[in-house]
């Protein structure tokens, strides 16, 4: 077969890359000028790669370190000691090992113990996910640890990552979060590990490249899907201009550039709505209402994320959980304290991480003037901080960062078959109960070649007569 995969980040170039493993042509088409979506890297100056969104990896991501091994780089990714604290009532608490929980100020030591056992026996006892599915994750959280740990700990994270949504999240997706992640037992209770490739995500993505190109196929950067339709026994791509990523995310908005390419089988694995906006009529109606209604009400909120070059290290922590409702972000993440600043000759990075809904003033923003609206809030973490320390800026959005996961969720998820054969959509909306994440994108790219190879084309071909 000949496949177009629509999207070059972690999903589509695995699939493209089991899709070339099992003999078939692929060609990529991405709209960014780099490889990696979500995980892309940008160059940060002096040789130095660095994600536009901060990224590590849990030591339970099994498919992506298989994935590392499978590629000949078994020793890319590192594991590292991890720092963690929470933002609230004018201070940092560390919170990284159960001893830390036990000193955490701002609950009574009542509530401390409660959210320890709540979250032991969630670990030890729950094993499905399907009591959690019906019921909201502010609820199971009052219930099981208490108004307090809901109040001053849970409640404002859920606030910062999700909104006005916040109280509608399913504990589905907490279960997801906090049984798969990190057990508090064992080795890992007293010092959690997480991952990261000595090199950036980028090697990873350059020899999926490589592989998938060796199969005879193309990996087209800057060159984006502005139109799909189907055409006897496959389908037609039409590709935008080079450059229409400045354009935005909409593919309707994109110029069309040169002549549609036929291909046999389509994998998408861009967002819902861009997705949407590629189908021509035709194409639309074949997939039909009920799938498009899924691919409606599924919502996403903005990431806004500020990298910042500091010239001195911002706190001691890698990780901060910003749970003080006022200030204007809800996480800032020290790259150069997981790894070592030497690894970027001396230079010092720091994230500062927002979920928004789509339309937040922020997201108007330009660098210069979050940083200034950010300035405030970063003083009440560190009062030294002066805009004189930030020597570089980087400010990027994207807008399908985080699926809102209500109660109800499952019943909302498109499937991997469209219904169109032959045409595969697989994007992080499917990524459930899991909280999305490279290593479940190496999974879903995995399971969209095998929906796509689990038809056999010529009898599809057949059974619709087309
Ligand atoms: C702020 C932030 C922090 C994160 N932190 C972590 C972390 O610490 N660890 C972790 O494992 N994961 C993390 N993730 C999540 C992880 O990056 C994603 O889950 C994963 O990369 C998704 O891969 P994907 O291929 O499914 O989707 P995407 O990466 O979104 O890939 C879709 C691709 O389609 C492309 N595209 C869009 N429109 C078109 C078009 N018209 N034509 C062609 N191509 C198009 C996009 O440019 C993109 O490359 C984070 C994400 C964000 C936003």
């Amino acid at each position: 077969m000949r496949v177009a995969v629509i999207g070059a980040g972690v999903a589509g170039l695995v699939c493209a890359h089991r899709l070339t493993e099992a003999g078939h042509t692929c060609d990529v088409y991405e709209r960014w000028p780099g490889l990696g979506g979500q995980a892309a890297t940008i160059d940060v100056g002096g040789g130095h790669l660095l994600e536009r969104y901060y990224h590590h990896l849990f030591t339970s991501d099994r498919h992506i370190a298989d994935l590392f091994d499978e590629l000949g780089m078994p020793d890319e990714l590192q594991w590292r000691p991890s720092s963690m604290a929470f933002f609230l009532e004018g201070r940092s608490w560390p919170f990284t090992t159960p001893l830390h929980l036990l000193r955490f100020g701002p609950l009574s030591p009542f509530s401390r113990v409660r959210m320890g056992l709540a979250v032991l026996k969630l670990q030890k006892t729950a094993h499905d996910v399907a009591p959690f599915e019906r019921m909201t994750a502010r609820d199971w959280i009052r219930r099981s640890m208490g108004a307090q740990a809901y109040d001053k700990v849970w409640g404002p994270l859920l606030r910062g990552k999700f909104g006005d949504r916040a109280d509608d999240i399913s504990m589905a997706w907490l279960w997801g979060k906090l049984t798969m992640r990190r057990k508090l037992e064992g080795k890992e209770a007293r010092q959690e590990l997480l991952g990261y490739p000595q090199r950036s995500w980028e090697p990873m993505f350059g020899a999926l490249r490589d592989r998938i190109e060796a199969g005879g196929g193309r990996v087209l950067i800057d060159r984006p899907a502005a139109g799909l339709r189907r055409v006897a026994q496959g389908f037609e791509v039409t590709a935008g201009a080079p450059g229409s990523f400045r354009t935005g995310h909409d593919p309707e908005r994109y110029e069309r550039h040169g002549e549609p390419e036929r291909y046999d089988a389509v994998v998408a694995t861009v967002p819902n709505d861009v997705f949407r906006g590629l189908l021509d009529d035709d194409l639309a109606e074949a997939i039909g209402p009920e799938y498009l209604g899924r691919l409606e009400r599924i919502e996403y909120h903005t990431a806004l994320c500020l990298l910042l070059e500091l010239d001195r290290r911002f706190s001691p922590f890698y990780w901060t959980n910003i749970a003080d409702p006022e200030l204007p972000f809800v996480g800032l993440v020290e790259h150069t304290n997981f790894v070592e600043p030497e690894r970027y000759d001396g230079r010092r990075f720091l994230y500062i991480a927002n979920y928004l809904a789509p339309g937040d003033p922020l997201l108007a923003l330009d660098p210069e003037a979050l940083i200034e609206r950010y300035t405030p809030g970063l003083r009440k973490v560190n009062p030294g901080f002066d805009r004189s320390w930030v020597r570089e800026r980087w400010l990027h959005r994207e807008p399908a960062a985080q699926p809102i996961v209500t109660v109800g969720y499952p019943e909302r998820i498109p499937p991997l078959d469209t219904g169109v054969p032959h045409l595969v959509l697989a994007n992080t909306t499917q990524i459930y109960p899991e909280d999305r994440g490279t290593n479940y994108a190496v999974r879903l790219g995995g399971d969209a070649a095998d929906a796509l190879l689990s038809r056999d084309l010529n009898s599809v071909w057949a059974e619709t007569g087309s």
